[in-house]
């Protein structure tokens, strides 16, 4: 059993990166990826845990895209973390998040809410400032009674305070993955979209676009949709992806490895992916 998917205080966990390894072997995972949003800055730390823990540690990112004019997350995982091209193409969308976040608060201050960037700034342990900070800010201030309030009245889709991400397309990012040795895989597609989204089509197009894989189980999906996504993996040929997303205490309920309690991420899954990662079969977009 194994985690592909999780965040440190790198980005918008509570954990520390060498407190998620040794999370990882206590509970007897044969492996785990740190996936923090837009940032390689926890991986040193991580994967320097290695020779002490049994757990393979897996290096891993989730980059901030948009597809169909929504917010879409792609991981990447199994590149090189030392690729000095995937590191300042990274950089880039760091940059184009600090810009969303000045022009978040610049939002917030036209519909009524004087936040400082500098205060949400202070709940980040890293260079990484993500809404997550803005949100626990705007309860703190008392903008918003909860951060689910936050997100759905203020900063999340369709709040009235909402700032997109300047565009990744989606075949950026895999390119970008697949050039540092990596294999790039659509983040919990059953939470994007909405209820009716058909995905069937929708995998196919980002198939196109050189995506290898999705994750097929997912810390918050219900056995039927984990069905659903298995059985659309196998159909497309891509590869089935699998981890908790866990936060720590940030999102709470989720626990590394099982996610709400029943994720179990089989090791099939990664010994998939080494033999398209080893062999270099990674997918090649279609042009056209
Ligand atoms: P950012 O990467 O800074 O745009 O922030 C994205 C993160 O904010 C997501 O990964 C979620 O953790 C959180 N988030 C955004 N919208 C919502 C929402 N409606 N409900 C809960 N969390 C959300
Ligand atoms: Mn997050
Ligand atoms: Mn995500
Ligand atoms: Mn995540």
């Amino acid at each position: 059993m194994l985690d592909l998917h999780c965040h440190s205080c790198f980005s918008d966990g509570t954990e520390q990166p060498e407190d998620l390894a040794l999370m990882a072997d206590a509970a007897g995972l044969t492996a785990l990826a740190l996936t923090d949003h837009d940032t390689l800055a926890g991986l040193p730390r991580f994967l320097a845990m290695q020779p002490k823990v049994r757990t393979r540690l897996v290096p891993g990112i989730e980059l901030s895209c948009r597809f169909l004019g929504r917010e879409l997350h792609i991981l990447g995982l199994l590149f090189d973390p030392g690729d000095a091209v995937f590191r300042a193409r990274v950089d880039t969308v760091r940059i184009r998040r600090n810009a969303r976040n000045e022009a978040l608060v610049a939002r917030l201050r036209a519909v009524g809410v004087p936040i400082e960037l500098e205060a949400v700034k202070q709940l980040a342990p890293s260079e990484l400032v993500s809404r997550t900070h803005f949100a626990r800010h705007l309860v703190a201030m008392g903008a918003a009674p909860t951060p689910q309030d936050a997100y759905r009245k203020l900063i999340g889709e369709g709040g009235a305070a909402f700032v997109p991400f300047e565009n990744l397309p989606p075949d950026e990012a895999a390119r970008w993955i697949h050039e540092a040795g990596g294999l790039a895989i659509v983040a919990h597609p059953g939470r994007f979209g909405g209820g009716n989204f058909v995905w069937a089509e929708a995998m196919a197009e980002l198939r196109i676009h050189g995506l290898d894989g999705f994750e097929a189980y997912y810390g918050e999906y219900g056995p039927q949709e984990q069905r659903h996504f298995l059985e659309l993996a196998a159909a497309l040929e891509m590869l089935p992806s699998g981890g908790s997303d866990y936060h720590g205490t940030y999102k709470p309920g989720l626990s590394l490895g099982t996610g709400r309690g029943s994720l179990r991420v089989p090791d099939s899954v990664l010994e998939a992916m080494l033999r398209v990662r080893d062999r270099g079969m990674m997918r090649q977009p279609v042009q056209g």
